[in-house]
């Protein structure tokens, strides 16, 4: 049994929850420790012993913990990568990438450790000295989602610690495995006891009690709107600092001057790798009237051809649903597009195969409308609907009418379109002949609307949210 790791001790929970592998409802990837509300406690009261001297450690001591947790993290991507795909689902080259991302972004942050710094400013008052610096934040609570079980842990833990903050890590319940393998290599990295804890256990309880603990200074979520939303109303009360990150409904814009072939790719790559599964992938394809029928015919074609299969099996494209609930509610999405009258191209079923898991065709529905609802609402599967649009101007409306705002993307060869469509798409993040989903971990990381709250994760802009900046006057 994987235990719960607080005050640099392993610890049992108060229940023990089965880890079921997606692909094969019969293997049992482990047994892990649930923490429950108490233990959540500790962890935070480990945390906040812990800060004092972490928090004015030097910034030598921090870069070489965080090298050390990159270097085994990358050295053990191929068993790590396995685990990954044994228990969310995600193919094995998607898992073992996903692996080596967290590993570049713990050493991405064992650099930032040592490249903080300040800012001198001239006083308008003669004789007085003006320094800005930045301090870490405190104790920061991270609650991070089952779709990306290593990468959102990493790249929320990694700049907490390079910043000097103190961290207690509640992974999504589904995926215990990658965030308890990831913990066991923080806890022989060096750092001091209590400066990182893991407890595993459900976010009604150990989330719940991070949210409303007075001394968690900072929480940073990843996850559904709908959690989101009890985050900030349980935190923002007693002014804890809060990153948000939620989902979202992307679309990929597809103009009549698309290079075809690179228009695909992006739709399929965006919206049916890792089963769909991602807060990027581009769920609503608006495509221009005159490239409609060719667009429509070529994607059918690939995505007829998608290989569904278990996880880790050579040549499998799309992995199985996460879940049973998961996969529900992609079925209940495809049986309600069809109500509305979209219409199904292919896909949309359920599948069997060699051993009994969630495995789903993916679904292509055409002739849909902005208004309905497989068109607005996040449904986290491999469901993907097209919507027509007349020009430009028409399919950037489009785009931008919805209640989120992660990413947009654009297939164009025009400079000007590309040019106006980087300034005018209502998204933190906009991708032109690139899929929706798939970015960088050196830079910022984040959406507007419904999709994100407070300040942007990743690269250097990280420390906006793991530092809190303070104004010094000298009159030396
Ligand atoms: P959830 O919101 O259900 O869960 C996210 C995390 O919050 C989990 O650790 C969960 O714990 C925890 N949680 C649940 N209820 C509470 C609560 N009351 N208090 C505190 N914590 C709680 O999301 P999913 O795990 O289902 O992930 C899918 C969602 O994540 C999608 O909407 C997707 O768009 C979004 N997402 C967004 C990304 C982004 O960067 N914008 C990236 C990846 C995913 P438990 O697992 O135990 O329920």
């Amino acid at each position: 049994m994987k235990s719960n790791y607080i005050a640099g001790e392993w610890v049992a929970g108060s229940s023990v929850r089965e880890n079921i592998n997606p692909s094969d409802v019969s293997d049992v990837v482990g047994h892990y420790a649930q923490a429950d509300a108490k233990q959540a406690q500790l962890a935070v009261e480990a945390a906040v012993d812990a800060f004092q001297a972490w928090s004015v450690s030097g910034v030598q001591a921090r870069s070489d913990a965080l090298e050390a947790v990159a270097s085994e993290v990358l050295a053990r991507r191929a068993e790590l990568g396995e685990l990954l795909a044994r228990e969310e689902g995600k193919t094995l080259p998607e898992a073992q990438a996903e692996v080596a991302r967290a590993g570049q972004i713990f050493r991405f942050f064992a650099g930032e450790a040592l490249r903080q710094g300040g800012e001198k400013a001239p006083s308008v008052r003669p004789g007085i000295e003006v320094e800005i610096t930045r301090e870490p934040v405190g104790v920061v609570g991270l609650i991070t989602p089952w779709n990306f079980p290593v990468a959102i842990p990493a790249w929320k833990i990694a700049p907490a610690l390079a910043h000097g903050n103190c961290v207690v890590f509640k992974p999504a319940e589904l995926v215990p495995g990658s965030a308890w393998a990831l913990a066991e290599i923080i806890s022989r990295a060096g750092f001091p006891a209590g400066v990182f804890n893991l407890v595993m256990g459900p976010g009604s309880e150990v989330g719940q009690a991070l949210i409303n603990h007075p001394s968690v200074d900072a929480l940073s979520f990843t996850g559904s709107t709908g959690t989101g939303a009890r985050v900030i109303a349980g935190a923002a009360p007693r002014r804890a600092k809060l990153q948000l990150e939620m989902g979202g409904k992307n679309p990929l814009v597809v103009l009549d001057d698309a290079d075809l072939a690179v228009a695909v790719e992006c739709a399929v790559q965006g919206s049916y790798y890792s089963t769909g599964q991602r807060c990027t992938a581009s769920s609503r394809l608006i495509v221009q009237k005159g490239i409609l029928p060719r667009f429509v015919a070529a994607l059918r074609e690939r995505v007829e051809a998608l290989v569904v299969d278990d996880a880790r099996k050579p040549g499998t494209q799309i992995g199985p649903v996460v879940d049973q609930s998961q996969l529900d509610v992609d079925l209940e999405y495809i049986a309600i597009g069809q109500q509305e009258g979209a219409r199904l191209l292919c896909g949309g079923q359920r599948v069997q195969r060699a051993t009994e898991g969630f495995f789903l065709q993916p679904a292509l529905f055409v002739d849909a409308s902005p208004e309905m609802r497989i068109a607005r609402e996040e449904i986290f599967g491999p469901v993907a609907c097209v919507i027509a649009a007349d020009d430009y101007e028409h399919a950037l409306t489009l785009a931008n009418d919805t209640p989120f705002g992660l990413t947009a993307g654009l297939c164009t060869t025009s400079l000007r379109h590309a040019s106006h469509f980087k300034r005018h798409a209502k998204a933190g993040m906009v991708m032109v002949n690139v899929p929706t989903a798939g970015v960088d971990y050196h830079v910022p990381f984040g959406g507007r609307k419904a999709s994100s709250y407070g300040p942007r994760e990743q690269g250097r802009h990280a420390n906006e949210f793991f530092t809190t900046v303070k104004t010094a006057y000298t009159a030396p």
